[in-house]
């Protein structure tokens, strides 16, 4: 006798005997190695009106393609990795539908340091700040766009939201934001189908150490740590010209030659922190701190900086031990540039702070 159908959403402990009637979403292929020689399964998701489930598919009939409806009678599920899947087996019966069927949209949850463009509806949870409000137009009405910065724990990204103010200053939890790469950086959009609502969430000010080849993603506040393992041939004291800040090759900007110069100080180098390593650029808001090099020491009249001094002061500061950067990442077409808004060495506390991290990675 057949079972009766159940829902997705019912499907909450091991069974067997199961009738489903579902969407298949997707289905992958992957090969095992088994006692008997190479096999080959399949694994995807489906879905009906009340939710998505994964799947696996240690038998399935090869007509069975995504995006098709089915009745599927004989499965089981089981526990994965603590959550509950279906698997089907060689007596599990395949019966083709011929209708459509609506399935929940679920998003998946990510860290922002996580978030991937390959997954472009996401839910994600943070502090939102810098509310900012604009007007623009659309079909002849006035609109307004408000925009944020939303923090997780492992990093920072633009959020803007159509017509709708956000709750700033506590927990949110946005499901279904729409992320997209605008100018080489991540944001996040809401839209209609956005829910939105209040979570309690303990993040602090201080981001939490990503590792060097965890940072793929074009967004703010990730921090890193590592060494340096070379710093940049022309780094060091710079001029600008003093009317227009372009950076000068000469000692006269070409459309102000009577303007003057000004010094500042830019730096690029490789850092390496046992995961990988990573090319990052600096400017003095950065690095004043941690090298000693000061706005009057740069601005002082009567004695120009030495180029030789800056240098000395940079390798000094930054060649001798461990640093944390705090920065943002952007995507260039050579891939991710990370831009360091804020270097320091790294102090006990911080150095304790990686080991738990490692510690726990490694657990
Ligand atoms: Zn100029």
């Amino acid at each position: 006798m057949e079972s009766a159908i159940k829902k997705i959403e019912e499907l909450v402990k091991e069974e067997t005997n199961i009738t489903i009637k579902v969407k298949i979403l997707s289905i992958s292929q992957k090969e095992a190695n088994t006692q008997k020689g190479k096999s080959v399964y399949h694994y995807g998701l489906l879905g009906d009106p009340t939710g998505v489930i994964p799947f696996t598919a240690w038998s399935m009939p090869t007509t069975v393609r995504d995006k098709d409806v089915y009745q599927i009678s004989k499965c089981y599920t089981k526990k994965f990795n603590e959550k509950i899947r279906i698997y089907f087996d060689q007596g599990t019966e395949f019966k083709l539908l011929p209708e459509e069927l609506e399935v929940k949209r679920t998003y998946r949850y990510y860290s922002i340091r996580d978030l991937n463009t390959n997954d472009k509806y996401v839910t994600v949870e943070g502090i939102l700040s810098n509310e900012k409000e604009r007007e623009y137009e659309k079909e002849g009405q006035k609109k307004a766009i408000y925009q944020y910065i939303m923090r997780d724990q492992t990093g920072t990204i633009p959020l803007s939201s159509f017509g709708t103010k956000l709750p700033v200053g506590k927990g949110v939890r946005i499901e279904g934001a729409k992320l997209d790469l605008f100018n080489g950086y991540y944001r996040l959009n809401t839209y209609e189908k956005t829910a939105i609502e209040d979570v309690n969430l303990k993040i602090t000010e201080d981001p939490e150490y990503s590792y060097i080849k965890d940072v793929k993603t074009p967004v703010g506040g990730i921090k890193v740590s590592g060494f340096i393992i070379s710093l940049g041939e022309k780094s060091g004291l710079l001029t600008r010209c003093r009317e227009c800040n372009t950076k000068l090759d000469d000692l006269r900007c070409a459309d102000h030659p009577e303007a003057g110069v000004k010094y500042d100080v830019f730096i690029y180098f490789t850092v390496d922190d046992g995961t990988g390593y990573m090319q990052v650029n600096a400017g003095f808001d950065a690095i004043s701190e941690i090298t000693g090099i000061t706005s009057e020491y740069l601005s002082d009249e009567k004695m120009p900086p030495l180029k030789k001094e800056i240098r000395s002061r940079i390798d000094r500061g930054l060649m001798h031990g461990a640093i944390s950067i705090n920065g943002n990442a952007r995507m260039t077409e050579q891939g991710i540039s990370f831009k360091a808004m804020k270097i320091e060495r790294l102090d006990q506390k911080n150095y304790r702070q990686i080991v738990s991290i490692q510690e726990e990675e490694f657990a």
